[in-house]
């Protein structure tokens, strides 16, 4: 027996579940394939960036978010102590700050195992098809299609699917990526870590003040507190000087807490003790033919700058609306080639961001690691990404810079469109509230809004118009949307379904409709599309 269906997406964690949800977003139908009974109940993500909360807030879930949180990135600062006991604290000011200056949004604390349980329910009432207990075993493509035989494991049952597209979110030891012939490249495994899990009921706070995670020197290792007097301490070992998992028993862990706590007899319950490993990948490739790597799949980084899951969180935002556009035969199956042309080399900054922080931290980082690059802020890295070529038409040769600070983003086309606080009939929003499923063109003047319609209406391109003035729909006051956008009189900003800037009139265009339709086209997007399906 087989199934067709338009996307499969191997793996339901943090981000195959994103995907699924981002997929769902789009009206498209999809189906995940997760070896696991249910949605993780490791302690893993936990630092949701104020871009991916962008992200998920399109999705409407930011309330949901923010009301079953497990910690407060803001409130609780990141401390760095001998032990928990230590009068000679040092605060490092919250794990990430006031993001209000760049974003209608703000970071938030939600373990991952609570995270992936609000996407899994969003993108199963968005109609995806969720299989857990079930496992991925082999693949084969063709020019049109892939095939994928999965089974279930309780039954045993062995079923075909036949998939338009695959996203491989499969993880760190998913076999994807080398089924697929990718290879992936960086400084390999950095360091060994156990992430112990107890019930205890030492303070959340030290120094009288409540912290996010604190760093203890006395044992190289971070403690962190979550919900219910549940803690996670993060043990650094080295099996080169013959440590392994297995000596974390019972005993031992009590002993970590007893040291990381700075005093002895304290109640401490072993939940869980299991082992990960710090490392920095990045694959050579992105995708191969339909199928295509994303998360941890695609690239390791080390947790230092919390970039890891937000990264994956990311390349699904960047995937999600070209693949749906591509199936819904809105654009040319090139569109998808920008996949890996635009997020792979941001990915390649961002570990290298991870891995500077990591020499930064550690008073004894790995070798094997490259020369350390200069750190930029959290925010540069996560809202100043810069794609320089892909579904985009580039302005002047690209600043000789990773990323673009935060503060200065001013509507370069390949950089996230800036937050600016509008208005429309009244109600006050934010610009990036108009971005999210279709292209959406930002403009002075109402002639850009008739071209926009006509396009629309007539050639089936998924594109809305937003005019500001008098003659609109848009306020901002002060008039300050062209210089946040840069833009003169009669100018025009193209933006894409994932809140990137496609494209920028600087100022009033003549012919503006042809204008438009040789940048979609471009871009990959088919103008035209409703009538040659008719045709
Ligand atoms: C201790 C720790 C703390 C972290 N903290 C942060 C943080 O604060 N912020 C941050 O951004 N990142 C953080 N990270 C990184 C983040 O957790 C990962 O980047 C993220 O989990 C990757 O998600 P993923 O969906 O790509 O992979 P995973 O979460 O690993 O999910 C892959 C899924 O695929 C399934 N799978 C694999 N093979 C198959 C198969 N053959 N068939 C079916 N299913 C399969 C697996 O069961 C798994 O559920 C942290 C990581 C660690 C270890």
């Amino acid at each position: 027996m087989s199934t067709h269906i338009p996307v499969l997406i191997i793996g339901g964690g943090l981000n195959g579940l994103t995907a699924a949800a981002l997929l769902a977003h789009q009206g498209m139908g999809c189906m995940v394939v997760e070896r696991h009974a249910d949605t993780s109940i490791q302690y893993k993500f936990a630092g949701i960036s104020p871009r991916s909360m962008e992200i998920f807030r399109c999705l409407g879930l930011e309330n949901e978010i923010r009301a079953k949180r497990t910690g407060d990135q803001q409130g609780g600062g990141i401390a760095r102590a001998r032990n928990l006991a230590d009068p000679d604290i040092r605060w490092a000011g919250p794990a990430w700050s006031d993001a209000s200056s760049y974003s209608p949004t703000q970071p938030a604390t939600c373990d991952q195992h609570v995270l992936e349980a609000i996407l899994r329910h969003y993108a199963e009432r968005g109609g995806a098809d969720i299989r857990f207990n079930t496992d991925f075993s082999s693949l084969e493509q063709d020019p049109a299609t892939v095939h994928a035989v999965i089974r279930n494991r309780e039954t045993g049952k062995e079923e075909t699917v036949v998939a338009d597209y695959l996203i491989a979110a499969d993880g760190a030891n998913g076999t994807l990526r080398e089924k697929l012939g990718i290879d992936r490249k960086g400084p390999g495994v950095l360091q060994h870590w156990m992430s112990i899990i107890f019930d205890t009921d030492l303070s959340p706070e030290i120094g009288g003040r409540p912290f996010t995670s604190c760093f203890v020197s006395d044992l190289n290792a971070t403690i962190t507190p979550r919900p219910g007097g549940r803690w996670l301490l993060a043990q650094q070992y080295f099996p080169e000087r013959g440590e392994q998992p297995e000596d974390f028993d019972r005993d031992r862990c009590r002993d970590l807490v007893e040291q990381a706590a700075g005093r002895s007899g304290i109640k401490a319950e072993l939940v869980d003790a299991r082992s990960w490993e710090m490392a920095a990948f990045v694959a050579d490739r992105f995708r191969a033919g339909r199928c295509f790597l994303i998360g941890d799949a695609a690239h390791l980084m080390p947790p230092t700058g919390a970039f890891g899951g937000n990264s994956g969180v990311h390349d699904a935002h960047n995937l999600a609306w070209k693949l749906a556009m591509v199936v819904r035969s809105e654009a040319n199956a090139s569109l998808l080639d920008s996949y890996d042309a635009e997020r792979r080399p941001v990915i390649a900054s961002t570990l290298a961001q991870a891995l500077a922080r990591l020499q930064q931290w550690f008073k004894d980082p790995p070798g094997r690691l490259p020369p350390a690059v200069d750190i930029v802020d959290d925010y540069d890295v996560v809202f100043g990404q810069r794609y320089d070529t892909g579904a985009l038409m580039p302005e002047a040769a690209a600043p000789d810079r990773s990323f673009e600070p935060v503060a200065e983003l001013a509507g370069l086309p390949g950089t996230r469109a800036p937050h600016l606080v509008i208005e429309r009939e009244g109600e006050k929003l934010s610009t990036l509230d108009l971005f999210g499923r279709d292209f959406v063109l930002l403009a002075d003047d109402a002639n850009w809004h008739a071209a926009a319609d006509r396009l629309r209406e007539s050639a089936g391109v998924p594109l809305a118009c937003h005019v500001f003035g008098s003659s609109g729909d848009l306020d901002a006051p002060e008039g300050r949307w062209p210089s946040a956008y840069g833009v003169g009189d009669g100018g025009a900003v193209l933006i894409r379904p994932d809140g990137f800037v496609a494209w920028r009139a600087p100022s009033a265009e003549t012919g503006i409709e042809g204008r438009l339709v040789q940048v979609l086209d471009e871009i990959g997007v088919r103008v035209g599309h409703r009538d040659a399906a008719r045709r």
